[in-house]
């Protein structure tokens, strides 16, 4: 029998929040190991712009939900709308980001459904013909299994897990998730008066939109770097890798060494760029709960018994500053050497063609 996945999408100033595409590449994952059904489910004030949007972008169905008087998030809102949809429609899966919003509704509407929620799902696998959603534990110490005994699962997804799904890449280079056929949009006008929860404002967390966001190869340092001016090692090495950005561990955040904006981990920005270096960082559990997504991670400590080489690809033991000072003055060296090289080639085969 077809089971039925509902994703949530949800948006902030007439855009989209990409996460739903990691939300996707979920249920496709989900899709692989049953037959499924996707739709869309979104809720706000002048979202027809937005709705004809996604339907053509993904393909997929999508019921859209006017709200007249409410533009932004509203606890209340969303909880009361979801509980009745979802009482009347039946779905298997329901999923949500693991967002400020996503924690604040998605555990009220198990409860309203009677059902079960998984907050924080990391992945989903198969064994012995059974689905499993993983997430991690006690600040990244463990990893906990669950299997769906109920239905409908609600699910959070935490965000950087799966990669954004898109179907297609323009010529320009441009993710685009565009397919031929948009899917249905149902549209459904719904009046809310009992507003017990009353939106006041929002602020931009400052980890929000940096360029840890977007960065393929992460430079951070903490602690073991020593002092504030040493920071300018973590910024040299990252300036040789282009698209990169600098982090940070929280403490030298807190020291005021560096902005908060840098801080990696569970209470900073949760990182999944193709190559981490750690530098000078033990490797808390709150440290690697934000850094367990990168594809590639080098960790250069003193202490051999660091935990962060238990995670890490490759391990260097050496004294941080050192180590970058040596490593910097070779690498631009050795760019200088090929450079040359090049040019002599380039050079050389010019006069044998004359
Ligand atoms: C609720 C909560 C939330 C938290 N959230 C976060 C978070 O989001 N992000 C985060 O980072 N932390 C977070 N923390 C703090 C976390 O527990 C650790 O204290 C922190 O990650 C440690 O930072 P660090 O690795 O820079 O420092 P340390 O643990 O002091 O490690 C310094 C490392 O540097 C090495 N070292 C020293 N000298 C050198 C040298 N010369 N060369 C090379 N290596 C050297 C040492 O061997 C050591 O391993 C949180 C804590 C709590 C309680």
């Amino acid at each position: 029998m077809t089971k039925k996945i509902a994703i949530i999408v949800e948006h902030s100033a007439g855009r989209v929040k990409s996460v739903i595409y990691e939300l996707l590449s979920m249920a496709k994952k989900i899709m692989m190991l049953e037959e499924c059904k996707i739709t869309l489910f979104i809720i706000g004030e002048g979202i027809d712009k937005l709705s004809q949007s996604i339907s053509m972008d993904t393909g997929h169905d999508i019921y859209a939900v006017h709200t007249p008087g409410f533009l932004k998030y509203n606890g209340s809102l969303y909880k009361e709308i979801f509980s009745k949809l979802f009482t009347q429609k039946n779905f298997d899966y329901i999923c949500a980001p693991h967002s400020i919003s996503g924690m604040d509704y998605a555990p009220a509407l198990s409860v309203a459904l009677q059902s079960v929620c998984i907050t924080g799902v990391e992945d989903v696998r198969v064994e012995d013909g059974e689905i499993y959603f993983l997430r991690s534990m006690f600040g990244g110490k463990l990893t906990a299994k669950f299997v769906n005994g109920l239905n409908p699962l609600v699910m959070t997804i935490q965000p950087g897990s799966f990669k954004p799904f898109f179907l297609k890449k323009e010529k320009t280079g441009k993710a685009k998730t565009g397919k031929a056929r948009s899917g249905r949009i149902t549209r459904m006008v719904y009046k809310y008066n009992e507003n017990t929860m009353v939106f006041t404002g929002s602020k931009v967390s400052p980890c929000k939109g940096s360029e840890l966001d977007k960065a393929d190869v992460i430079v951070s340092g903490g602690r073991g770097i020593g002092e504030k001016k040493n920071y300018k090692y973590i910024e040299m090495l990252a300036t040789l890798f282009p698209r990169s950005a600098t982090g940070a561990s929280r403490p030298i955040c807190d020291y005021g060494w560096v902005k908060y904006s840098k801080q990696v981990g569970m209470t900073g920005a949760f990182v999944s760029p193709k190559l981490y270096i750690a530098c000078g960082i033990s490797g808390s559990n709150q440290h690697v709960e934000g850094i367990r997504n990168s594809k590639f991670i080098v960790a250069i400590n003193s202490d051999p018994q660091a935990p962060v080489f238990q995670i890490a690809d490759v391990c260097i033991v050496e004294d941080v500053i050192e180590f970058i000072g040596i490593f910097v003055k070779k690498f631009k060296k050795e760019k200088l050497i090929t450079r040359g090289l090049e040019k002599a080639a380039i050079k050389a085969s010019a006069r044998m063609k004359n």
